[in-house]
């Protein structure tokens, strides 16, 4: 790595992946349209630099959606018009596999290196550089990311060719918003009949129901200090990016004739607590749209 890696996106997910390179000891050039965001990484000794001005034999991008990412490597900046032949290309992004396999394709043309590389860990996992990294491509450019991916995460998996990791990400999302949802619904049935939500978590947590949402991010303001629940569900992953996932995964479940029933109405159920104005919150708060449904006697 003898040159600055080049990193796009430091919002919730990127700026605590490029905060670990820092702490790493390796040069970085970052760039966010977010002055807030930019900033943050400055003042931790990285730099600002516009697409195109610098050579770099790493880009990395973490981007919100596929529109950001089109934009970036194939439209209005065209990043990969302007590289090098060889550089190593990693979007960790949680985009459309078509996307991904868009970006492969365009990339080979130019003699790049590519991987759609999503992220499963959260931002807890970002921070602790615990993350898992589901890597589409071939098997040498996942080896040759290995020491790079290996500073951010614990686990880097080979999901299969071009676009397989974006694959990976989607369902793995769909059947995260699918156990939130269902543990909402177990706690909110045993708080209305009085029980304590951290006695509750602690009894499904060692029984037949245990899940990540339970265990690690539990939606219940209070029962976990550290969980966005218990920050008014501040931070985290936004309610509007788990929409955003779930309308991708049921795009794919429609073009290879899928059945998602519950997926489909996971993708619902965040899409009205989006339109009631949560977009922003934390996923876990979908929590709120399952106390404030009234059942009908
Ligand atoms: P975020 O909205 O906090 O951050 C995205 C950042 O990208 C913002 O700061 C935005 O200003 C910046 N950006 C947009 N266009 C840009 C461009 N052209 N160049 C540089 N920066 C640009 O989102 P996030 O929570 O960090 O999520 C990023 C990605 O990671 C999403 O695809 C999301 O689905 C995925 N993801 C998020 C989590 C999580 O827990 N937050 C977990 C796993 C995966």
């Amino acid at each position: 790595m003898d040159t600055p890696i080049a990193f796009f996106g430091l919002g919730q997910m990127g700026g605590r992946m490029a905060q670990r390179l820092l702490d790493a000891g390796l040069s970085l050039d970052v760039h966010d349209p977010a002055p807030a965001c930019l900033q943050a990484l400055l003042d931790h000794g990285a730099h600002a630099f516009t697409p195109g001005a610098a050579r770099h034999d790493i880009v990395i991008s973490m981007l919100p959606h596929d529109k950001a990412v089109h934009d970036l490597y194939l439209g209005t900046t065209g990043l990969l018009r302007q590289l090098s032949a060889g550089t190593l290309v990693i979007d960790c992004s949680t985009v459309s596999p078509e996307l991904s396999r868009q970006l492969h394709q365009e990339a080979q043309t130019r003699s790049l290196d590519f991987l759609d590389a999503p992220v499963s860990g959260g931002v807890t996992g970002a921070a602790a550089g615990t993350l898992s990294f589901l890597c589409g491509g071939s098997a040498s450019v996942v080896t040759q990311a290995q020491p790079v991916l290996s500073l951010m995460g614990q686990n880097i998996m080979h999901a299969g060719p071009a676009g397989a990791g974006s694959v990976a990400k989607l369902c793995n999302n769909m059947l995260l918003a699918i156990h939130m949802l269902g543990t909402c619904e177990a706690l909110n049935l045993g708080v209305k009949q009085g029980l304590d939500p951290a006695t509750l978590s602690t009894i499904m947590q060692k029984s037949s129901g245990r899940n990540w949402s339970l265990e690690v991010y539990n939606p219940w303001p209070g029962v976990m200090p550290q969980s966005p629940a218990s920050q008014s569900y501040r931070g985290g992953f936004q309610s509007q990016l788990m929409l955003k996932d779930l309308t991708l995964a049921h795009q794919s479940a429609e073009a290879w004739h899928v059945s998602t029933p519950l997926g489909s109405l996971a993708q619902q159920l965040y899409a009205q607590h989006v339109a009631k104005g949560h977009e922003q919150e934390d996923f876990s708060g979908i929590l709120q749209l399952i106390r404030s449904m009234e059942s009908l006697p």
